[in-house]
């Protein structure tokens, strides 16, 4: 087999080399991230072994000031929408796997489909992800008839903006048909980075056994032309510290092939139990939270331009905690249940979900706890729809222009939110997130100040999908 840019054995030296890591030499590495500099391997190592409290506070500090430099006061939401959990693969995590008799196995039809947008939509969700066991019937085309379905339907003033997939590794061929139809982020977990574990959660003769096939998953995804890609990896199924320089290796395996286009977002599920999957409890890699805090830090000081998702796999007390700290996209109000949606109101259904979410508050309840932070939440799909892409995206990130477009626009969809969906306790606390803002808009960017003002108009007034 050809030698892949995860080289374990250059990793595991750096850990080795990192342990017992010298304050002074950690405080430089902080200091490079505050620049907004990636980090190299052999920096992040070192901060994977910071167990001193005092330093330690100087990451989560360091990390929420970088997340605020380039994010700002703002949070985007979205929903996953699970279409079907067919699946002929047998990773020994997921309740979806096909020897998991347990499990009610449903593709959605289209009219279901249609169903669960229209009750997503009313609950005032813009963004979201597909996402599919992987099975034959779920192949390019299928999925870009999905694709085109979502961004067809609509429901009272809203629609689905902004679809991505979360699904099998494809060919480029594959992926064009995505790219055609207007496809979001192709996000796809590498799940462990570490091959000979990899080979162990994967039997042999599976689709998914195949880790190069799964590694090189999103270079053929860009070049197919599809600019947002996201990578993960799946914490609780191997040492957590090996995971973390994985996910660099595969940031700057990207940056170096593609002149310097990162991955859009990085997620890092930790593994949850599921129905009728004993490994989900026994694996002797989960991951406390104490461990967690400490790798959504060093994500976010190892890249530090990369979105960051937080999924409501996690429970609302750590979710709450852990925003601040460097996250950018989170998921509220989620069903992962195939046709969850629509049978909200009748309670969860496990026999039909991958696994048991941690944070099952409403989308109002999670928006109105970030308001408590004064978070904007942003539904803004605007960027994509103006170009503002893959390398465009990261010119803009880099001198901080994200402020200037994306925070007005975040304010736009959330206004549009306030006023057709929120309580009337959420839109009390959003519109005084927003008035904060704009005062803060107003005074750092006099230039645009207005225009925002004409625009956040216009929605009052009955207008929608506004942008600038
Ligand atoms: N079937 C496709 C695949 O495997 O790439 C995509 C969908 S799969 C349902 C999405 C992700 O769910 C996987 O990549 C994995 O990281 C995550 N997952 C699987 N089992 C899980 C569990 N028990 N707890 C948390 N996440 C899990
Ligand atoms: Fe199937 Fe994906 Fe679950 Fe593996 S992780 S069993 S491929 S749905």
């Amino acid at each position: 087999m050809k030698k892949d840019f995860i080289n374990e054995e250059e990793i595991f030296s750096f850990l080795e080399k990192g342990k017992n890591p010298d304050p002074i030499e950690i405080r430089e590495i902080i200091a490079k991230s505050k620049g907004k500099n990636r980090l190299d391997p052999h920096e992040t190592a070192k901060l994977l072994h910071v167990n001193d409290p005092e330093l330690l506070d100087e990451m989560f500090k360091a990390a929420s000031q970088i997340k605020q430099d380039v994010y700002g006061n703002r949070i985007v939401f979205f929903a996953p929408l699970y279409v079907g959990n067919k699946c002929i693969n047998n990773c020994i995590y997921c309740g979806f796997r096909r020897d998991n008799k347990k499990i009610i196995r449903k593709t959605l039809t289209k009219e279901e489909l249609q169903n669960e947008v229209k009750a997503m939509v009313r609950k005032g969700h813009k963004r979201t992800i597909l996402v599919f066991g992987e099975h034959p019937v779920y192949d390019a085309d299928y999925i870009s008839d999905v694709l085109q379905t979502v961004y067809a339907t609509k429901e009272g003033r809203g629609e689905i903006r902004r679809a991505n997939i979360n699904a099998a590794p494809m060919d480029v061929e594959g992926y064009k048909k995505l790219h055609d139809v207007g496809i979001g982020t192709y996000q796809i977990f590498q799940e462990t980075y570490h091959h000979d574990t990899y080979r162990k959660l994967h039997p042999k003769g599976d689709l998914k056994g195949d880790y190069q096939w799964r590694l090189y998953g999103l270079d053929r995804a860009i070049e197919a032309g599809i600019d947002d890609v996201g990578i993960g990896a799946l914490f609780g199924v191997y040492d957590w510290k090996f995971e973390v320089m994985g996910l660099l290796y595969h940031t700057i395996h990207l940056e170096n092939t593609f002149g310097g286009i990162g991955p859009h977002t990085i997620s890092f599920p930790r593994l949850e139990p599921a129905l009728n999957t004993p490994f989900t409890i026994g694996s002797k890699y989960l991951v406390s939270d104490e461990a967690f805090k400490k790798i959504i830090t060093i994500i976010r000081l190892s890249v530090p331009y990369t979105g960051m998702i937080l999924t409501a796999r996690e429970r609302p007390e750590i979710r709450d905690e852990l925003i601040p700290i460097g996250i950018s996209q989170i998921d509220a109000g989620s069903r992962i249940g195939i046709g969850g949606y629509e049978e909200a109101e009748k309670g969860l259904i496990p026999e039909k979900e991958q696994f048991q979410l941690g944070d099952i508050r409403s989308l109002d309840e999670v928006i109105r706890k970030v308001c408590e932070f004064g978070y904007v939440t942003s539904f803004c799909t605007a960027g994509y729809r103006a170009g503002r892409t893959g390398d465009h995206f990261m010119s803009l990130a880099r001198p901080g222009h994200v402020h200037r477009y994306c925070m007005p626009n975040a304010m736009l969809t959330f206004k549009e939110y306030l006023l057709d969906y929120a309580s009337e306790e959420t839109r009390m606390a959003g519109e005084k997130v927003i008035q904060d803002e704009l005062n803060r808009f107003n005074k750092n960017y006099p230039d645009r100040g207005m225009l925002l003002e004409q625009k956040l108009k216009q929605i009052e007034e009955g207008n929608r999908d506004v942008y600038i």
